[in-house]
């Protein structure tokens, strides 16, 4: 037939959106960048055999650190779209930490136009809560917002002050801006791995789980007290995700983890490698199971990668001296399937609902396969197994916590407002043009 040229029509894939109680072997056909049918039998001028792969919406992250402005050598927008989109990634939030901090509104316009030209994915900006993430003076939020601000955070370090976080929410909530918060209390985070067995075993100086729990208390309450819409991120603790669900319903609060803490723990610490340093970090089998079930049962809603590449030289130390952070993108689904659906720990509807759903509802209402929504697609081979090399990877820099491990499932293509952004599917079906 000869149709719309920017037409696709991908068949015989097993769809699965839990959002709209999509469930089935069929065919998707995508039209001016949006999905335009969901029924048996539909041909296209292009197509994709998608027989045998998953079709799922495409994964959300709003936590990711691209490095952009100042260390792209460690990370680029070109790059770290690369590696969110070979991860099955279709939009993604930007972290303020950079080098200037995104806390003025030339630095989010200037974010906002690479954006455009350099992402192959969906991307927004998050501006600084405060003026060079140094919690005394706080951004000016509405001005931000008009650069093209998506949100405010104080991830990387955390809000010290009670009272300028307190400030901080109020000024976000009138500014129309949601908030994510980085909890942490530096007075007792004066370690760097958790404290507790491993850490004592190793001889590395441990930080309490206070440290996270007791920041997480105070902007929780804080976020009841002031109405601001606030997200916790990277929750890595099982008091913290406790916290999290006793205030679902007093606050206007969401929260995510990361898939290193739903799947690694500080055991890995006995190593001294300084790969596996991580903030919050590696915890205890106890606080992964806990979260873990946190997740499970919605009171943390959502996966968030925490992406944060690193230059080889900061990593390939012992751990004391190691920068913290992991890789993310790439390896996100294909842990978390390994290790918690094929584990029998999660549902595969639960999975799609925490990586796609939960996150693009949160964003900016993606996350769904209904027709009408953008077409953000992630197509998935459950049965491929591969092993996580350096090589492997999109991301310019390779500290990933998984190198090295076999991982079942595996992204094969991804599709961004109907364009493939990502494509393995091509070179083993072949996309009939
Ligand atoms: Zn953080």
């Amino acid at each position: 037939m000869i149709g719309d040229p920017a037409e696709l029509v991908i068949r015989h894939a097993r769809v699965l959106d839990p959002s709209a109680g999509i469930h089935a072997v069929t065919d998707v056909r995508v039209s001016s960048g949006r999905i335009a049918q969901i029924e048996d039998g539909l041909r296209g001028a292009r197509e994709i055999d998608a027989d045998g792969l998953h079709l799922f919406p495409g994964f959300v992250d709003v936590h990711a650190h691209w490095r952009t402005p100042g260390r792209e050598d460690e990370e680029s927008i070109e790059s770290g779209s690369a590696s969110a989109a070979s991860g099955g990634f279709t939009t993604v939030v930007m972290m303020p930490n950079t080098d200037p901090v995104v806390d003025k509104p030339v630095v989010v316009s200037g974010l906002v136009r690479r954006i455009e030209r350099e992402s192959r994915v969906r991307a927004y900006v998050s501006a600084a809560l405060h003026m060079g993430l140094e919690g005394e003076r706080l951004t000016e939020m509405r001005l931000l917002r008009e650069a093209g601000a998506f949100c405010v955070s104080d991830d990387g370090l955390g809000t010290q002050s009670a009272g300028v976080l307190r400030n901080a929410m109020l000024y976000a909530r009138s500014s129309g801006l949601p908030v994510i918060l980085h909890c942490e209390d530096h007075t007792l985070a004066t370690g760097v791995v958790h404290e507790g067995a491993c850490a004592a075993l190793a001889g590395v100086p441990g930080t309490p789980a206070s440290a996270e729990d007791a920041a997480t208390a105070t902007a929780l309450v804080l976020a009841a007290e002031t109405g601001a819409r606030v997200h916790i991120t990277h929750v890595s603790t099982d008091l913290s995700a406790a916290l999290v669900g006793f205030f679902k319903g007093r606050a206007d609060l969401t929260a995510d983890t990361t898939p290193h803490h739903l799947t690694l723990t500080d055991d890995l610490i006995s190593t001294l490698d300084g790969m596996y340093r991580v903030n919050p970090p590696l915890r205890p089998e106890r606080d992964r199971s806990g979260v873990m079930g946190a997740l499970r049962d919605r009171i943390i809603d959502f996966v968030a990668t925490d992406h944060a590449p690193h230059a080889s030289e900061e990593k390939e130390l012992p751990l004391q001296e190691a920068a913290p952070g992991f890789l993310g993108h790439e390896t996100a689904f294909s842990a978390l399937y390994t290790e918690l659906v094929l584990g029998g720990e999660l549902p595969l509807p639960r999975l799609v609902e925490a990586m796609s759903c939960a996150p693009g509802r949160w964003v900016n209402g993606s996350g769904s396969l209904r027709v009408g929504a953008p077409a953000d697609l992630a197509l998935v081979d459950l049965s491929e197994s591969w092993t996580v090399a350096k090589e492997s990877l999109s991301s310019r820099s390779s500290n990933s916590p998984y190198l090295g491990r076999r991982l079942t499932g595996r992204v094969a293509a991804t599709i961004v407002g109907g364009e493939l952004v990502h494509d393995r599917v091509g070179a083993r079906f072949g996309v009939r043009a």
